[in-house]
């Protein structure tokens, strides 16, 4: 299947795109990946617009979130604040370049893990309308319990939403009893990029074990990222 249709970046609307491959060696061996499984993370985190810079990954996440929004223009174009004042926004971690845009919402929270324990969230039950965040749950050491507790501080009815980077051709890795593994960049202070799970085609397990029922993917027509998105 030839993927032919552009489509435009759901942040600024630009249709141009370049790639540059962000994984290291040392990485693709630590985490076993194929030359094809190389291929579709390097996609993920590297296929970048070239209008705003936001990767794949950012661009799918922005395109599931502006669906459960029902907005039919670009994250850019959200300028009309009336439509989105109401809704209570939590961000965990900076979204890689969404976090300009989310900013902007009257409502909105910016925490960061690990500093802010994503397990074990201080704040209130009940109390936003979206939890969103960005290739960070793999490195909380008990994902169950961090969703467990975006459900938690979702009202009823909210939605998560977030990205993971999922291998699907393969099954979820917790790397417990394995040497430790990092994403980011190299050279990036290492303690805050540790992995404990890679996720695989059955990521949807944690989910279901942390109170999910109703769990959903959006993606810009692409399996090589995918975002997630949970309804209370
Ligand atoms: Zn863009």
């Amino acid at each position: 299947m030839h993927e032919t249709t552009i489509i435009p970046c759901p942040v600024c609307g630009g249709l141009g795109l370049q790639q540059h491959d962000v994984l290291w060696p040392e990485l693709v061996a630590a985490w076993e990946l194929t030359p094809e499984e190389t291929r579709r993370i390097n996609r993920q985190q590297g296929e970048c617009c070239t209008q705003c810079g936001a990767n794949l990954r950012s661009r799918t996440l922005a395109g599931g979130f502006l669906e459960c929004l029902n907005w039919p223009q670009t994250l850019r174009d959200m300028n009309d604040l009336s439509h989105t004042a109401h809704h209570r926004i939590l961000e965990i971690n900076a979204a890689g370049t969404l976090s300009p845009y989310l900013s902007k919402f009257r409502h909105y929270r910016l925490i960061e893990y690990p500093e802010f324990d994503m397990q074990k969230l201080e704040l209130p039950a009940d109390s936003y309308d979206f939890v969103i965040h960005s290739d960070t749950l793999e490195h909380v050491p008990d994902p169950v319990a961090g969703l467990r507790e975006c459900r938690r501080v979702l009202r009823p009815s909210g939605t998560l939403v977030l990205t993971i980077p999922i291998v699907p051709t393969r099954l979820t890795r917790r790397r417990t009893n394995l040497p430790p593994a990092y994403h980011g960049n190299p050279g990036e202070k290492p303690e805050d990029q540790i992995v404990h799970t890679e996720y695989g085609a059955d990521f949807y397990l944690d989910f279901i074990a942390a109170g999910w029922t109703k769990v959903s993917l959006f993606t810009l027509g692409t399996p090589d990222a995918l975002a997630v998105i949970g309804t209370k």
